[in-house]
């Protein structure tokens, strides 16, 4: 059984206190149930790198990850305005999220520097959290499965075997991100199928143990049909992870 992953992504909202005062309300929440919750599912969020001190210190023993947006590939150097996996891990970041789509699409990113970040973060004892997924336009011409399972096989460009079961994927449609129009868990599904066995064919049955997310406006409506569905092992939540009542409930799903 692979256990949950349910991960808020803030993006850039929130100042050092308004994060401080978010993650404090989710932990109150969360850390009651946290026993419940720790059976089988683990959940984190990923406040914008300069909040993470203050986040941090909030959710110091808590039930609660900590994670990163980004960081670049070098553990140091001449990267202006880049963080580097060492210095996320001085604050206990376990969990990055790499390849998201607005650092596709609007940063430029591309497979192999995102793979390289894939590496250095298992180098480091970290989570990877490796987002794929089509835009609109690629999705109306029919070239859903090769675009993600073409991000998919760069993004894990040699990693080991070994290391597969540590790095979760994220599918992210480009389209239902921050629109109100997620997939639906049937759409999802198939999607989730092919990373699936494209997953196998590369290395065969640990695959079985790789958690695939689906990402997407994920609310606390319609959650539990996502996680409902087989495929589908935890959820990427943006806008519905900035408000402490709806992400708990989401952290919930599931659980009656
Ligand atoms: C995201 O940030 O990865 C995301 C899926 O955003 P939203 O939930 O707002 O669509």
């Amino acid at each position: 059984m692979r256990r949950l992953l349910i991960a808020g992504n803030w993006k850039m909202n929130l100042t050092a206190a308004e994060s401080q005062a978010l993650a404090g309300a989710l932990r109150k929440d969360l850390d009651r149930d946290a026993a419940r919750l720790g059976r089988d599912r683990d959940v984190m969020v990923a406040p914008p790198a300069v909040n993470i001190p203050a986040v941090a210190r909030e959710l110091y023993g808590s039930s609660i990850g900590l994670g990163a947006q980004n960081m670049h590939f070098e553990d140091r150097g001449a990267f202006t305005g880049e963080v580097s996996a060492p210095m996320l891990k001085e604050f206990g970041v376990v969990y990055v999220i790499l390849g998201h789509s607005e650092r596709r699409h609007i940063f430029g990113e591309r497979d192999e520097f995102i793979n390289r970040k894939v590496l250095t973060a298992l180098r480091h004892g970290m989570t990877p959290i490796l987002c794929v997924g089509e835009t609109g336009s690629e999705h109306d011409r029919g070239e859903t499965s090769t675009v993600v399972l073409r991000q998919l096989q760069r993004g894990l460009d040699q990693v080991p075997e070994g290391e597969l079961a540590r790095v979760a994927i994220a599918y992210e449609p480009v389209w239902a991100i921050g629109t109100g129009r997620n997939a639906t868990p049937g759409e999802a599904g198939i999607v989730h199928g092919a990373i699936r066995e494209a997953l196998r064919d590369r290395s065969g049955a640990v695959a079985d143990q790789v958690r695939i997310l689906y990402g997407g406006s994920v609310t606390a409506d319609n959650v539990d049909s996502l996680v409902g569905h087989p495929d589908i092992d935890g959820v990427l939540v943006g806008g519905a992870s900035l408000k402490a009542e709806s992400f708990a409930r989401i952290a919930r799903t599931g659980i009656a």
